[in-house]
């Protein structure tokens, strides 16, 4: 059984803030920032591929509402929604989470930097990946 359906099933303490049929949210352990959440589906499901869109829905809805919640209560002007997908990505606990993270000013977080396409090189990705 992995960590966090272990966290799930309270076989492992944890500061546990929401739980529904389908979702449950409580605080990563180890915090970017005083306030981080992680929120995941009940089901174990490695990452985005495998979860069922019924619980895609239900987690993105406590999502929005964790959202909400961090900004009126924490309280914090901002936060980021995380979702890491494969070791490569930063994902280390293989049972799909999003992370709620939330901001505040001068706290030192930079977002991803950003680069230019080559010449070409933005039609050329965009043909293999249109539907
Ligand atoms: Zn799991």
């Amino acid at each position: 059984m992995c960590l966090f359906c272990k966290i799930i099933k309270g076989k492992i303490p944890t500061n546990k803030i929401y739980e529904d049929e389908k979702v449950f949210a409580f605080l990563d352990i180890q915090p970017v920032n005083p306030g981080h959440i992680l929120v995941i589906p009940k089901k174990h499901v490695a990452n985005l591929e495998e979860v069922e869109s019924n619980d895609l829905k239900a987690l993105m809805v406590v999502i929005k509402k964790m959202g909400s919640r961090l900004k009126e209560k924490l309280p914090c002007p901002a936060y980021n929604v995380i979702q890491n997908n494969g070791s490569l990505s930063g994902q280390e606990i293989m049972h799909l989470h999003f992370h709620l993270i939330p901001r505040f000013e001068g706290d030192g977080l930079k977002p991803f930097p950003q680069q230019k396409y080559g010449l070409g090189e933005a039609e050329s990705i965009k043909e293999r990946l249109q539907f």
